[in-house]
């Protein structure tokens, strides 16, 4: 069971379980549309996975441990002061029912993690559909190595990222890729899903390889020069 909840004004919350096991929380916007979800599925919760520091990720952390008060929450150290109570920055977590390896993924901030659990990428505000996230600590250098290293993953992984950022990264990616018919097709697609108000997430390595200029900029200078015109497009 893979989830995207919308929060906010494009956030997703993931929830992700194996069959018949308490679910998996990444990133916790706000609890609105999250405890009417469990609730109705009648799904425990095993463990809150936290990708960084920033308020649309971890604004409802507080109010989520009202209702889950032992519910472990991991995040990196920059959560400390956001509701998290176990602080990884990179290894693996072990949970009753999941292995959960933790990538450090810094670059959009210093200390971002992902996470993958049964091939499935929970990358935060790193990896977007056809983009990448922005660069607020100013170290590119670092955001270029995170995403070398969820690239390394292998194609068939599951990504999914934390915000519906994908049809406008699609215009980008475009406008630096040329007429490239991945992203063309892939354009007409998702716009088809958004105009429907579905998710156009997850969505997979392989394609991304395939859409995304970012996992296909050939060195930091190239990433480094697109991601500085992203801001400005
Ligand atoms: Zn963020």
């Amino acid at each position: 069971m893979l989830k995207p909840i919308p929060a906010l004004k494009d956030n997703y919350i993931w929830v992700y379980g194996r069959e018949n096991c308490p679910v998996i929380v990444v990133d916790i916007t706000e609890i609105d549309r999250l405890l009417p979800f469990l609730r109705e599925n009648k799904f425990g919760v095993e463990a809150v996975l936290l990708t960084h520091k920033h308020d649309d990720h971890v604004g409802g952390v507080a109010a989520f441990k009202r209702y889950f008060p032992d519910v472990p929450v991991y995040g990196p150290q920059e959560c400390a002061d956001k509701g998290a109570t176990h602080i990884i920055n990179e290894g693996e977590i072990v949970t009753p029912h999941y292995r959960i390896r933790v990538i450090p993924t810094g670059g959009h901030t210093p200390q971002h993690v992902s996470y993958v659990t049964d091939g499935h990428l929970f990358c935060g505000d790193t990896l977007f559909s056809a983009g990448c996230g922005r660069v607020f600590t100013g170290n590119y250098a670092q955001m270029y190595d995170s995403v070398q290293r969820l690239k390394n993953l292998p194609d068939d992984t599951l990504v999914c990222p934390a915000h519906e950022y994908t049809l406008s990264n699609l215009a980008f990616a475009e406008s630096v890729l040329g007429d490239k018919s991945a992203v063309k097709n892939q354009q007409v697609f998702v716009a088809r899903l958004r105009a429907q108000n579905r998710p156009s997430l997850p969505t997979t390595l392989a394609l991304e390889k395939q859409i995304n200029p970012f996992l296909i900029a050939e060195n930091l200078a190239q990433f480094e020069a697109w991601r500085k015109a992203k801001d400005q497009f």
